[in-house]
């Protein structure tokens, strides 16, 4: 059995219970093996694999709470270190009723190839909570993020550990976790990325994840002679990432025609309302219904449905596996040219699949959806010197790392025969630096 099959093996007998890190680990490793195969023996002899797919630490912990009518409320709160070769921990707090240790280890994995792939010095990890935002007052969600912070201020720091937004932490949620980090530590440190303008959060953060994924598409239509000027775009939720990919895609000369939350979605053939969906979601926290009925050009409809719209770019950016096997059939015979994720691993390993079969040009999560990580890791530089820079010197830097990236994929892919493929080219280019790190570091 060859190294990359007897890890594989490994990890599945001792997760067995966490799918989504399965999925993961296994399309990580699967894509590893030209290098792998190159230096078996010495990854072998170090169990590089075996270190780099078991986390270098993780915590559970309670997250008792007080709901408005006094009643109390208990969650599991999650954060899950996974690799320090290259840098603190970083990546986000996702809250969501579905969270649970395989979705934040699955997320926490992935991300230290992302953040390798910045080329910037952050390592891997990623936390949250199964606490469900929707429908609490501001000082339910206060008091959750107060006890949540109480028990995880004890793991992190500004040289150690540093949090960020994910689905269902935006602004707000690291507002009240900051205030009880520096209450209960006495330390004003940057300690959490996304916070607000006036507490040193940077600018262009919020922003970043869906410009950072138009960024590296547009430099894909570049390097393919293309542009997307006058290109009809899909996309899949109406959250952070969804409505700044849509900002940046309209200002790049593309029609967005669709956006989607997880009750239905929304197909308007005029291009969508930017302006709108944001007061719609990020001011008003109201459901799409809201959007078709301020938009006479829009259709609401119930359930999912995005991928069925005609269009030659597809950017999903909800949630993990909402592209499945059907739908990329779907998008192929409609004649898509580019997939883009935007969220991280919203395509089944399956679709994944039929798109590089079927020669569409596909970015996964890990590269397209780096640019949040990249500008959070600017708020950290920020935050040490003391300094704010301009939105414009973070979106120029946020692009040109975006435009790297894009061609270190590229080229790692060619240089192991694998021209095109991009799934292959992001994992071995986030691989290698994370590698020679460990195995510089020795045992650890
Ligand atoms: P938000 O919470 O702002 O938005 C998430 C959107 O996806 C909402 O429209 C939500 O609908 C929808 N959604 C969530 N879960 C489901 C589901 N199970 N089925 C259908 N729709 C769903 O999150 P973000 O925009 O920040 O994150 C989106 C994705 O991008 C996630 O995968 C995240 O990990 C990834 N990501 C985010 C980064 C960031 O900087 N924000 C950075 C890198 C990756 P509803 O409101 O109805 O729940």
């Amino acid at each position: 059995m060859s190294y990359v099959d007897d890890v594989i093996a490994r990890v599945k007998e001792k997760n067995a219970s966490e799918p989504e890190f399965l999925q993961a680990a296994e399309e990580v490793l699967e894509s590893l093996r030209p290098v792998i195969e190159a230096n078996e023996e010495k990854y072998k002899k170090e169990a590089l694999l075996e270190r780099i797919t078991e986390p270098e630490r993780q915590f559970k912990f309670r997250v008792p709470w007080v709901d408005d009518n006094g009643q109390v409320q208990v969650n599991t709160g999650y954060r899950v270190q996974f690799n320090s070769a290259i840098g603190p921990y970083k990546g986000g707090l996702r809250l969501h009723p579905s969270v649970n240790l395989g979705i934040i280890k699955f997320l926490g994995f992935e991300q230290i190839f992302k953040n390798s792939l910045t080329g910037l010095p952050i390592g891997g990890g990623k936390g949250g909570s199964d606490f469900d935002p929707k429908g609490k007052s501001d000082n339910e969600i206060m008091r959750f993020c107060q006890s949540f912070m109480t028990e995880l201020c004890k793991y992190i720091g500004a040289d150690t550990d540093v949090p960020a937004g994910d689905i269902g932490t935006g602004a707000r949620e690291i507002g009240y976790m900051f205030g009880q980090y520096k209450r209960i530590r006495g330390v004003y440190e940057g300690v959490l990325t996304g916070k607000g303008l006036t507490y040193g959060g940077s600018l262009a953060r919020t922003e970043a994840t869906g410009y950072g994924l138009l960024y590296i598409t547009e430099e894909l239509f570049k390097d393919h002679n293309e542009t997307l000027d006058g290109k009809t775009v899909v996309v899949s939720g109406a959250g952070n990432v969804a409505i700044y990919a849509t900002q940046k895609a309209q200002q790049l000369g593309a029609k967005v025609v669709t956006c989607s939350d997880s009750t239905g979605w929304i197909y308007d053939p005029e291009g969508i309302d930017v302006e709108l969906l944001k007061e719609v979601k990020e001011v008003k926290r109201e459901r799409l219904t809201a959007y078709a009925e301020a938009r006479p050009s829009a259709e609401y409809h119930e359930g999912r449905g995005v991928w069925s719209i005609p269009c030659d770019v597809a950017l999903p950016c909800a949630t993990q596996n909402e592209l499945d096997i059907d739908d990329a059939k779907e998008l192929v015979a409609n004649g898509v040219t580019a997939v883009c994720e935007g969220a991280n691993m919203p395509t089944t390993l399956e679709a994944t699949e039929y798109f590089l079969e079927n020669d569409v040009w596909f970015i996964g999560g890990k590269a397209a959806n780096a640019g949040g990580v990249a500008t959070s890791a600017l708020e950290m530089s920020q935050n040490s010197e003391r300094l704010s820079w301009t939105f414009e010197e973070v979106d120029e830097k946020l692009k040109d790392i975006m435009v790297n990236i894009y061609h270190n994929i590229s080229d790692a892919a060619k240089k192991y025969g694998f021209e095109g493929n991009y799934v292959v080219g992001a994992n071995i280019a986030g691989f290698e630096k994370v590698a020679e790190a460990m195995l510089s570091q020795g045992v650890v």
